[in-house]
C-alpha cells in the first residue's frame, strides 16, 4: 500500500469538483474491486473520495419511463427488488450469478460496470501487461489465456471484461447517466465500454472526474420475458467462461424482436446485433436459434486455448433462446 488522501463529499457537486481539482484522485464506493486493486498496487491514486454518503444515489425507481437505478443502489438491493424481478428478470438473474451474497451487499450498481478485468497477469508485477502498464507487451496473447475473450481483442490486449450485469443491461440498451464539472452525460451502455485497440488501459468513454450517478433502462415489454444463462468453472463466487442475456417477444412462435448479448467472450459486454438481425422475423425453433449463435460468434478469434469457448457460447445462446420459447 502507498499514502493517499481520503475524504467524503456532501453531495455529487461536492465530489465532482473535488475530483476535477486532483487528476490523482478516484472515487471510492462499494470498494469490492477498489480495495483489491489497492493491495495489488494496481491503482494509485493521490486522492480517494468516497462517495457512499451521497444522498438520493441509492433509489430504485420504476415506471413509465422504465427502470431507474441510482448509482449507489446495492447489487443485492437490485436483484431482490419485485419490479426488476417481475418486468427485467435478465437483470434480477445476472445480479444473482454474480460475486458472493456477502458481495453483492457491498457492491454497487455503478461500481459494477467499472469492475477491472480479472485477467491474472494485469494484477502480477512480474509479468507484461498492456492494461497494467502501458506499452509492456500482454503475457496473455501466448500465455495461460484459457478465460481469455474470442471477440473484440487486440495484439495488444485479449481481456474479458468481467461484469454479469453489463451484459444483461447491455441487451436492454441501457444508459449510464453521469455528472461532471462542465455538466452530465447520458451515454448508451453499448457505446460506455471501449474495445482495447492499441490503448487497453483506457476501458471506458468516462473522463477524469467523472461520476456515474444512475443507471436507466428504458421501458420494453417482452424484458419481462427475458433470461440470463451464466456457465463457470464452478457454482459460485466465479466469473463467467461464457453467459448470455436474451429477451424476445414471440407471437404465435415467430420471434418479432429480440434481444442477445454475450458475456465472457468479449473483450467488453458484448451486443449480438447481427444475430438478432437473423433471427428476428423466424420461428422460435432450434433452427433458428442455432443460426443465430453461429452468427452471433462468427467474428470469433480464438487465442492459443480458448478455442472451446465458441461452441460453448452458441449453445449456450441456443439454450437460452430455449428458455424464452419454453
Ligand atoms: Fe494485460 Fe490485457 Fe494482456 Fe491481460 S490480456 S495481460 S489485461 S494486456
Amino acid at each position: 500500500m502507498f499514502p493517499f488522501r481520503y475524504e467524503r463529499g456532501r453531495d455529487v457537486a461536492d465530489v465532482v469538483a473535488a475530483a476535477a481539482r486532483d487528476r490523482s484522485a478516484e472515487f471510492l464506493a462499494g470498494g469490492t474491486d477498489m480495495l483489491q486493486l489497492l493491495k495489488d498496487d494496481v491503482c494509485r491514486p493521490g486522492r480517494i473520495i468516497d462517495v457512499t454518503r451521497l444522498p438520493d444515489l441509492d433509489r430504485i425507481e420504476y415506471g413509465g419511463q422504465g427502470l431507474r437505478f441510482g448509482a449507489l443502489v446495492k447489487m443485492s438491493d437490485a436483484a431482490d427488488h419485485p419490479e426488476v424481478r417481475l418486468n427485467y428478470p435478465v437483470i434480477a438473474e445476472a445480479l444473482l450469478a454474480s460475486a458472493s451474497p456477502q458481495i453483492r451487499n457491498m457492491a454497487t450498481i455503478g461500481g459494477n460496470l467499472l469492475q477491472r478485468t480479472r485477467c491474472v497477469y494485469f494484477r502480477d508485477h512480474g509479468t507484461a501487461c498492456n492494461k497494467r502498464e502501458p506499452g509492456s507487451g500482454c503475457a496473455a496473447l501466448h500465455g495461460e489465456n484459457r478465460l481469455h475473450a474470442v471477440l473484440g481483442g487486440s495484439d495488444h490486449c485479449i481481456a474479458t471484461h468481467a461484469s454479469d450485469l453489463a451484459v444483461a443491461l447491455v441487451a436492454l440498451d441501457a444508459v449510464v447517466v453521469t455528472a461532471r464539472a462542465g455538466g452530465g452525460r447520458r451515454i448508451p451502455l453499448e457505446e460506455f465500454h471501449l474495445l482495447p485497440g492499441d490503448t487497453p488501459e483506457r476501458e471506458t468513454v468516462l473522463e477524469p472526474a467523472e461520476l456515474i450517478v444512475a443507471v436507466e433502462v428504458p421501458p420494453l415489454a417482452f424484458a419481462s420475458r427475458s433470461h440470463y444463462l451464466k456457465v463457470r468453472d464452478r457454482a459460485s463466487f466465479e466469473f463467467a467462461l461464457v453467459s448470455a442475456a436474451v429477451a424476445a417477444d414471440i407471437e404465435d412462435g415467430v420471434i418479432r424482436a429480440v434481444r442477445i448479448a454475450l458475456g465472457g467472450v468479449g473483450t467488453k459486454p458484448w451486443r449480438a446485433r447481427e444475430a438478432e438481425r437473423v433471427l428476428t422475423g423466424q420461428p422460435a425453433n432450434p433452427a433458428s436459434f442455432e443460426r443465430a449463435a453461429a452468427q452471433a460468434l462468427a467474428g470469433a478469434r480464438p487465442a492459443e486455448r480458448n478455442g472451446f469457448k465458441i461452441p460453448l457460447a452458441q449453445r449456450i445462446l441456443v439454450r437460452a433462446l430455449s428458455h424464452l420459447k419454453a
